[in-house]
């Protein structure tokens, strides 16, 4: 029997995504469909939770012992339940009362985002995620066609089919953990962080297309988003915003143009100032650096201009056409 408190929930979860989904402001927002049994296994309760020592009360269940990661602070709000691979987790919402933070340093970094390289500094700094997925591939490839041969729904199959969780769940944890060391970093040392907006919901969109119209340049887009999500991108940003809440600091977004082609030094902009992929010569004033050491300075630049004199000086200074040698 469930507790009645979860499916409450559930109906109210359903019901924001279905009022979500009409929302015309909110466009990307799609259909709920059915959750598949076995992906994403998780459950809430909204109220009637205790701790003692490590131990958890949950509604109907009674004592569950639990390993405590952490000392719980405040008033407790809320218990989610989920499942990751083979293994259980819940994680407790407490409600504190905490000061309005101040960061205690007050420098600013401008950060570029690449594929080959996580986030490059503009103070040199660079951050590498692990490529977790390409390591791993294989042994998932292999897992894969295992399952492929073994008789759908048996205990083999099923056995099978918990070991490939268990590795995609062991690449995400890879990843996280990279990514969590990086913006723990960044958001410790500076107080503003400026990066590119990217459509990074668009990019993976558009390389699969839809029913009435296949997406261009398929496999080649396919490569990229492979690369865009191994990387965590949106993860990654998210994880700055928030330790940046805080820290008391601030995330601050600006468009991304020709950050890549500019040179730091003189702003002159042109292609052919992009040596290489890593290599950045300008064709004007001789300056050399990195590429992507040099669009993260151009990005905090335009960060600054944007606190400067508001988002609309940066509209005119980026958007300007690449010189034509
Ligand atoms: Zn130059």
């Amino acid at each position: 029997m469930a507790p009645s408190q979860s499916l409450i929930q559930i109906i109210k979860q359903f019901d924001r995504a279905m009022r979500d989904c009409f929302d015309k402001n909110q466009p990307n927002k799609r259909m709920s469909r059915f959750k598949k049994k076995g992906v994403k296994d998780s459950f809430l309760f909204p109220q009637c939770i205790s701790v003692e020592g490590n131990c958890m009360k949950f509604p109907k269940l009674g004592w569950v012992k639990f390993r405590k990661s952490r000392d719980l602070e405040g008033k407790l709000k809320s218990a989610t339940v989920s499942r990751n691979g083979k293994h259980w987790f819940v994680s407790i919402l407490c409600e504190i009362d905490v000061p309005e933070p101040i960061h205690t340093s007050s420098s600013a970094v401008g950060i570029d985002r690449g594929v080959a390289i996580m986030a490059a500094c503009s103070d040199g700094q660079t951050y590498i995620v692990a490529k977790a997925f390409k390591k791993y591939e294989k042994k998932l490839a292999r897992a894969g066609r295992l399952l492929a041969r073994k008789v759908k729904f048996s205990n083999n199959w099923n056995k099978q089919k918990e070991k490939i969780q268990t590795i995609h769940a062991k690449i995400a944890n890879i990843r996280k953990d990279a990514l969590h060391k990086a913006s723990t970093d960044i958001s410790k040392n500076h107080a503003m962080i400026v990066m590119e907006k990217l459509g990074v919901s668009r990019i993976s969109k558009s390389a699969k297309g839809n029913s009435e119209k296949h997406g261009s340049n398929v496999k080649s887009k396919a490569g990229l988003n492979k690369s865009i999500l191994d990387a965590g991108w949106s993860m990654f940003a998210a994880m700055l915003e928030y330790k940046q809440r805080w820290h008391g600091g601030m995330v601050e977004y600006i468009p991304a143009a020709y950050t890549s082609q500019r040179c730091h030094k003189c702003q002159h902009t042109e292609k052919a100032n992009r040596v290489s992929q890593s290599k950045f010569k300008c064709q004007q004033c001789g300056h050399s650096a990195n590429t992507d050491q040099n669009a993260a300075l151009n990005i905090l630049a335009a960060g600054h201009a944007v606190l400067a004199c508001g988002v609309d000086a940066i509209a005119t200074t980026m958007k300007q056409e690449p010189l034509t040698a």
